[in-house]
């Protein structure tokens, strides 16, 4: 029994990837928006909060079933209110997230308590916050001036395996599902995990159908490629990476190729940058690879100490081993942000941040920094309508194609 839980704990360790053991970010003090964004040009700060600007995910959710407060600044963390508008961010894809290892009745219940609190949120601040449906809903938001508040379920986990179930959360305002996290579902292939059902089963292709319906977004980050490849042929509609960068530039296995990422937008979907260092830089991840077996050994060592105590030690012990882990620019944002352009033109391009998920890199402290975006692609040459469509309007396009298909179909039976 000790040892079986031993064996999950190690395995729930691998699983948290995206929160990142190699985490470098300090904490943020609160006026970090000035120092960085004070070199950006009139021209950029003048698009960018003109913008509607729009991440599609962003996992500050368990915070809200806190006493953590949404319109505080705060020290901590990549996000909240006051931050958002320091950095122009006027919607986001709250993340109803909880790791793949949590199935059946429980997992239903904790999702619904989590998307209670989005909920919560929005009625509790109406004049800050809007819970968004549709495409049209968050331009009224944005006409408003209020953040559009959207949700995306990672992790297909989550449904029970029950099409009804999947029916209800849509009905509550989940607007993607991300097919698996980073184990695989009964019925989905993960690239975190060892393939077992060769991408999708019967039945995972049944939740693709069901999902284009709804007028759900079928979303493919996290997924194995066969996964990838399956669920392209079966979805009607186009398809969301939610928060996924380009293995041309960095390996890691959930970042998508070039062929992926060709095939995603010709079928009118889109590719939202994901920034975790991790995922973004070659050298952090082969920095990752290459003490993977020591990673595995320390996280054992200190299976019962709390992460706070735990990490820092195996850092250290890893440092010692190995070097320094090497430092992510925010740069890196940019050149998978371009290199995606470049491959498929700049339709299809969008920002899904990963913010509170993991990692930062330098520069791209917490979400004040984004106006960096903006002023970079400006300098490399982008035109100001190209700029507004990756910072968000690509993602309002999909979220009205997908609503389209949705009600074709229905339309159709
Ligand atoms: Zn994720």
């Amino acid at each position: 029994m000790k040892r079986t839980f031993a064996v999950l704990l190690i395995f729930a360790f691998v699983l948290l990837a995206e929160k990142s053991l190699l985490a470098q970010n300090a904490p943020q003090g609160a006026n970090s928006a000035t120092s960085s964004n004070d070199a950006i040009t009139a021209r950029a700060k003048k698009i960018h909060f003109s913008s509607l600007v729009l991440d599609t995910h962003i996992d500050v959710t368990p915070k809200l079933q806190s006493s953590w407060k949404f319109d505080e600044r705060h020290n901590t963390g990549h996000i909240d209110l006051p931050r958002m508008k320091d950095g122009g961010l006027n919607g986001l894809f709250f993340s109803i997230y909880m790791s793949g290892t949590v199935t059946g009745p429980k997992a239903v219940n904790d999702a619904v308590q989590r998307i209670a609190a989005v909920h919560k949120l929005s009625e509790d601040m109406p004049d800050k916050v809007m819970l968004c449906r549709t495409a049209a809903d968050v331009r009224l938001a944005h006409r408003q001036g209020k953040i559009a508040a959207l949700m995306g379920m990672e992790g297909g986990h989550m449904i029970n395996n029950s099409l009804p179930v999947l029916r209800m959360y849509a009905e509550l305002g989940v607007r993607y599902l991300t097919l698996t996290h980073s184990v695989n579902t009964d019925w989905a292939d993960s690239s975190g995990d060892q393939p077992k059902h060769n991408g999708l089963t019967d039945f995972g292709k049944d939740v693709v159908r069901e999902l284009n319906k709804l007028g759900v977004m079928v979303d493919i980050s996290h997924v194995s490629d066969k996964t990838f490849w399956d669920a392209l042929e079966v979805s009607k509609a186009p398809m969301i990476a939610s928060h996924s960068s380009c293995r041309a530039i960095s390996g890691h296995p959930r970042n998508m190729t070039d062929e992926m990422i060709k095939a995603l937008a010709a079928k009118g979907g889109v590719i939202q940058i994901n920034y975790l260092d991790s995922f973004i830089d070659p050298d952090l991840f082969a920095y990752s690879q290459k003490t993977q077996a020591a990673q595995r050994e320390l996280r054992q060592k200190y299976q019962n100490e709390p992460r706070e105590t735990a990490f820092p030690k195996i850092r250290e012990e890893l440092a010692a081993q190995f070097g320094a882990p090497p430092k992510a620019s925010w740069e890196r944002i940019v050149e998978h942000i371009d290199h995606a352009v470049k491959l498929v033109g700049v339709n299809h391009v969008g920002l899904g941040s990963d913010f509170d998920g993991g990692s930062m890199p330098v520069g791209m402290e917490d979400c004040t920094k984004l106006p960096l975006i903006t002023d970079a692609l400006l300098k490399k040459g982008y035109k100001e309508s190209d700029i507004r469509k990756i910072l968000g309007l690509n993602t309002i396009r999909l979220l009205a194609d997908v609503e389209g298909v949705s009600k074709q179909l229905r339309q159709a039976k």
